[in-house]
């Protein structure tokens, strides 16, 4: 997609969207989360950073994916965490 973004962002084809509508990883904590985010490198779903445990951010992180996809119903947004960039589509 051309979005002058960043070229994590540009390179991504086709938005991968939530496999289930939940954190996979607060699932396994009996955490509760806010708003879901979507791996766009792997395709896993994870919690935002106003959820408790931050996972999507932490995902990120420890398995360097650079971009999330929101995953939430309505939003057509993505985020780049190495390059602070910000996209709709
Ligand atoms: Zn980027
Ligand atoms: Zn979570
Ligand atoms: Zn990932």
């Amino acid at each position: 997609m051309s979005t002058n973004a960043c070229a994590h962002i540009d390179a991504i084809a086709s938005v991968k969207g939530p496999k289930q509508r939940e954190c996979e990883e607060c699932v396994k904590i009996g955490g509760r989360w806010e708003h879901l985010r979507t791996c766009q490198e792997c395709g896993a779903t994870h919690c935002c950073d106003d959820s408790p445990n931050r996972h999507a951010t932490q995902h990120a992180r420890a398995a360097r994916h650079p971009v999330i996809a929101s995953a939430e119903v309505g939003e057509r947004w993505l985020y780049c965490y190495p390059d602070d960039a910000f996209a709709e589509y």
